[in-house]
């Protein structure tokens, strides 16, 4: 008999995996269509890996200005596809419930390990199902319940701005870094307005201070914002029984807050390796497909924030550098003298 996986949390990951599960799958989330608090930049690491339809396409931002106080540098960059997360979670939904998914718009509140299987128990009801799958974002009730808090995290705040305020044309993404904040601030263009926010490392500056950095760069900005939680872990997440993918996992890029490859690819490897009828070897899939990439970049991460003043000089090697970081793979000592010097 097939088995039956209960998913808390239809993201960008819970839907990928209900989406490669068709009708063994059960995803459990009541907020769609929502919007969640993101950027909503597609590097080439998600639509390498999944065809994304061009109307949820805002802009295509294909180059970069990087700035600190005294200087700016643009480079050209593989592009990356700027979305509305309330549009683009809610088609990868209906991509899921189209493959035979059952779509239950419902919070789950609590759930008990029962003989052979689990009860999630729901606002109104109860449903037993064979694994269970905790796709429910930074603060996963999942990963609390079973497996405890995240290693480290970021904080990251992110508000619009009316389009044109910003002197950033449709296809240029622009990252300001400080001398005082291991993140950035951001801006990326969409449709009929402009994505802004600012990323650091938590203890890095408080949300007080980054919220001015933001203001004082964006002044016609919506002021209405809140801190949100980026979580990085690389710890377990597949168990016999169990499993965490996307931001319940901590699977976000250290050094760009990128979450929403990782979170897909944590739903394609699951899904293999459930299919395969072995869901333990997601633990080993999910490594070999991403976690030196993950621990490499959380090695360099304070470097990287350190040395962006000094290195943003050398065109040659932010271009290259940049690429690596959007495409993906390790960053070694090797890779980033070569860049460097050649
Ligand atoms: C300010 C900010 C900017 C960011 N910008 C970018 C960016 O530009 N590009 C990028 O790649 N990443 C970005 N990220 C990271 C990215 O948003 C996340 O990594 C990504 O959303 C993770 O997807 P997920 O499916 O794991 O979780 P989520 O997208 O958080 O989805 C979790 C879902 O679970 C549901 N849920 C939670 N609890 C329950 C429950 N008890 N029962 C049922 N459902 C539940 C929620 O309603 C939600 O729909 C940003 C993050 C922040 C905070």
């Amino acid at each position: 008999m097939l088995m039956i996986v209960g998913i808390v949390g239809a993201g960008p990951a819970g839907s990928t995996l209900a989406r490669e599960l068709g009708d063994r799958a059960i995803l459990f989330d009541p907020s769609h269509p929502r919007d969640k608090p993101c950027g909503g930049g597609l590097t080439p690491k998600v639509y390498k890996r999944i065809d994304i339809p061009d109307k949820l396409v805002e802009s295509k931002m294909d180059e970069l200005i990087i700035e600190n106080s005294s200087k700016s540098v643009r480079v050209k960059i593989p592009s990356v596809l700027s979305v509305s997360r309330r549009d683009f979670d809610y088609w990868l939904l209906n991509e899921a419930v189209s493959s035979g998914a059952e779509y239950i718009s419902e919070r789950v509140v609590e759930f008990y390990r029962i003989s052979n299987g689990w009860l999630v128990k729901t606002s109104k009801d109860e449903y037993k199902v064979d694994f269970l799958v905790g796709a429910d974002g930074a603060p996963s009730l999942v990963r609390h319940k079973l497996v405890g808090p995240h290693q480290k995290m970021a904080l990251a705040m992110e508000t619009t701005l009316p389009n044109g305020s910003s002197n950033t044309p449709g296809n240029v993404m622009r990252l300001v870094f400080f001398r005082d904040l291991y993140g950035y601030v951001w801006s990326f263009p969409k449709k009929d307005y402009v994505n802004v926010g600012i990323g650091a490392m938590e203890g890095s500056l408080d949300s007080d201070k980054m919220k001015s950095r933001l203001f004082d760069l964006f002044p016609d900005a919506d002021r209405d914002v809140k801190p949100w939680s980026l979580p990085f872990s690389l710890g377990r997440a597949g168990y016999p029984d169990f499993a965490l993918i996307g931001d319940a996992a901590g699977h976000v890029n250290p050094i760009t807050g990128e979450g929403i490859s990782y979170a897909i690819r944590d739903g394609i490897n699951l899904a293999r390796a459930i299919k395969e009828g072995e869901p333990s070897r997601y633990e080993t899939y999910w490594r070999k497909d991403f976690g030196s990439e993950l621990v490499s970049s959380l090695k360099w991460s304070s470097k990287v924030y350190r040395s962006i003043h000094t290195l943003m000089s050398n065109k040659r090697f932010v271009e290259k550098a940049v690429r690596l970081l959007l495409d993906g793979g390790r960053i070694t000592t090797f890779k980033l003298l070569w860049y460097y010097f050649l």
